[in-house]
């Protein structure tokens, strides 16, 4: 896979020459050398990518050239880090259509240069007010659906989505432009078209048996019955037409007009083949759900890690509280003065010991008590590092601590064992965005699995997301993250900042289910204690410890540090799961704010085909 030339946009006549809304257009012979700007070649422009650029004035950074390029076009005829952040997203919705879009959900952290403050918007999707407890559950059975891919490719799964309104709200707080003007970027992407790279042929190949399952989803992914090949041209006319109508009546078409008739008619009586392979259970989703869909505008959480002010999102993710939490414990020990195999064990266990938290504490709090400020304190964290032994990895899973009973002291205070397995897979995408100002937005967003339910809506060009599985399957009423009805299911998704001295430091997040929280701990870690650079950071193989009894690790994580830490008792079981080919672990974007308004804006340089990074000036 050349980096160089992942994703290309063609152009006018280049379009012209394609069948079907299919052009091929060869990619470059070779891989051009690494640069921020597109060259021109012809009528077909290459947009070449950048894992780290260095420069001022403002940064964009996300997993595709298309969209980073949108962004910091838009930071450059002076819209501020909103605006390029809203713009960005709305182009990764073309070119990432299985990863996120207007049909999905997600949270964004903006920081106020002028304020000082930090804002986030919980732009979760949402249980229908009619969803039942045992929704997951096969009426023909009597046991849960089997998750993937059969509960996954429902529209029992499709949440209220959050992500227009998240883009309206953050506009409308701290943005310059309007929605309709920042989409319109993205909708000239759309219509244009970008040349598949290998990446998305691979997302589309592997959602392809379910995809073929709805007459939408295979016309729009599935051109001619096939993943659309590795050189030619995808374009979206339908999401263009959709950008372009919420451009001219506003969010409310989506939440209350025409757009939401549709998207509750598809989730509730999904268009099938005449014999699916799938089960395809409806959903419940109303045009009441949508209705009265929110998007809420939260606190962060925050913690102190050795001088750093962190912060994260609040409830309903798990990714603020349990970034804090396992920073809380590791910072109970002095990482830097041991040896990497030490502070990566240490690592390990803080990772289990806050995991064990998030599953017996975290759900939405406007269902259950979130115990927060609990698990956010350091004399919890105290105690919970008592668990830790310097040259012996704890039995997994781990028992989460008690947050009614704790004084900072090591001591016994038993409470309930509760584990629950963790999807894992490359989906979500992320980006980050800082302007001149020194305005921050970092940003998660997703339709959960890669490809989401695989459920388009019809002539509209985005696909439906299968968030609600992120609720715990089996119903349990002690279970925070039990379904009920109004309900967020609890995200990992940790879009985080940090300041230094009451000023930016860092600005970072990652894609990758349950992974995200530990992606985005190993990349503080990383760079705080283990002295990386941040693109060290980002480009280092990663281990996502999650409480379970072998360490799910990227290969080249095993490789390198497997035997050492295997000595102190760990085991480890290589990333990934039987749908995706990958097993890589996150696809982190980050910037770095350095002394005199330098920035580093830093992307993937390798996982899911490598990103993009780009500055206003070099
Ligand atoms: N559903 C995930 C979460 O909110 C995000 C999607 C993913 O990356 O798996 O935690």
């Amino acid at each position: 896979m050349t980096h160089a030339c992942r994703r290309i946009v063609a152009t006018g006549a280049a379009l012209l020459t394609g069948l079907a809304g299919i052009a091929v257009i060869p990619p470059p012979a070779q891989a051009a050398p690494a640069q921020t700007e597109a060259r021109a070649q012809g009528k077909v422009r290459y947009n070449t990518k950048t894992a780290t650029s260095i420069g001022y004035g403002g940064a964009v950074t996300s997993v595709d050239p298309e969209a980073s390029k949108i962004g910091i076009q838009v930071l450059r005829r002076g819209g501020n880090a909103v605006d390029a952040a809203v713009a960005t997203a709305a182009a990764l919705g073309v070119t990432e259509p299985y990863s996120s879009g207007i049909g999905g959900g997600g949270y964004f952290l903006h920081y106020d240069a002028r304020t000082r403050k930090i804002g986030t918007i919980d732009g979760r999707e949402t249980a229908p007010r009619t969803m039942p407890r045992n929704a997951f559950i096969d009426p023909r059975t009597g046991k849960p659906y089997n998750f993937t891919p059969q509960l996954v490719t429902s529209g029992v799964s499709v949440g209220t989505p959050g992500t227009l309104a998240t883009w309206q709200k953050a506009l409308r707080r701290w943005g310059t432009g309007s929605l309709a003007k920042v989409l319109r970027p993205a909708t000239r992407l759309a219509r244009r078209g970008f040349v598949v790279d290998k990446t998305f042929n691979q997302q589309t190949a592997d959602n392809a048996d379910r995809f073929a399952n709805f007459p939408a989803t295979r016309k729009l992914f599935l051109p001619g019955g096939k993943p659309p090949a590795v050189g030619s041209v995808f374009r979206n006319r339908d999401l263009a037409a959709t950008y372009r109508l919420i451009g001219r009546r506003g969010t409310k078409v989506f939440y209350r007009g025409k757009l939401g008739r549709q998207i509750a008619r598809t989730a509730q009586h999904p268009q099938k083949r005449r014999h699916p392979s799938l089960p395809i259970p409806a959903g419940h989703l109303t045009r009441r759900d949508l209705a009265r869909y929110t998007a809420k505008v939260q606190a962060p959480t925050h913690v102190r890690y050795r001088g750093l002010d962190v912060f994260g999102p609040a409830p309903s993710s798990s990714g603020g509280s349990t970034v804090g939490e396992a920073l809380n414990i590791l910072e109970r020990f002095d990482l830097r003065s041991m040896s990497d195999t030490d502070a990566l064990h240490h690592y390990l266990e803080a990772g289990a010991l806050a995991f064990a938290d998030r599953g017996e504490y975290v759900g939405d709090p406007a269902f259950v008590k979130v115990p927060l400020a609990a698990l956010l304190s350091d004399k919890y964290a105290a105690e919970r590092a008592c668990e830790i032994q310097p040259m012996h990895a704890a039995t997994k899973p781990e028992d989460p601590g008690n947050v009614a009973d704790y004084d900072g002291t090591c001591r016994a205070t038993p409470a309930p064992a509760r584990t629950k397995p963790d999807t894992e897979n490359i989906n979500t995408t992320n980006l980050t965005v800082t302007d001149r100002r020194g305005n921050i937005v970092e940003y998660t967003l997703t339709i959960e699995q890669t490809g989401g339910s695989g459920i388009t809506v019809p002539h509209r060009g985005f696909l439906l997301n299968n968030e609600l599985t992120d609720f715990t399957t089996e119903y349990d009423a002690a279970d925070p993250n039990r379904i009920q009805p109004g309900k967020r299911p609890r995200s990992s998704i940790a879009p985080t900042v940090v300041l230094r001295n009451g000023a930016p430091f860092l600005a970072l997040g990652s894609p990758g289910g349950a992974t995200i929280i530990t992606t985005v701990l190993q990349l503080l870690f990383d760079r705080v204690d283990r002295g990386m650079t941040i693109q060290q950071a980002i480009a280092a193989p990663r281990a996502s410890p999650r409480n379970a009894a072998d360490v799910s690790s990227e290969p080249a994580f095993i490789a390198k540090y497997g035997t050492a830490l295997e000595a102190y008792g760990h085991s480890f079981a290589r990333a990934g799961d039987a749908f995706t080919s990958a097993s890589e672990i996150g696809a982190a974007t980050a910037i770095e704010f350095g002394p005199g308004g330098r920035l580093t804006a830093v992307s993937e340089p390798v996982r899911r085909g490598g990103g993009s990074a780009l500055v206003v000036r070099k």
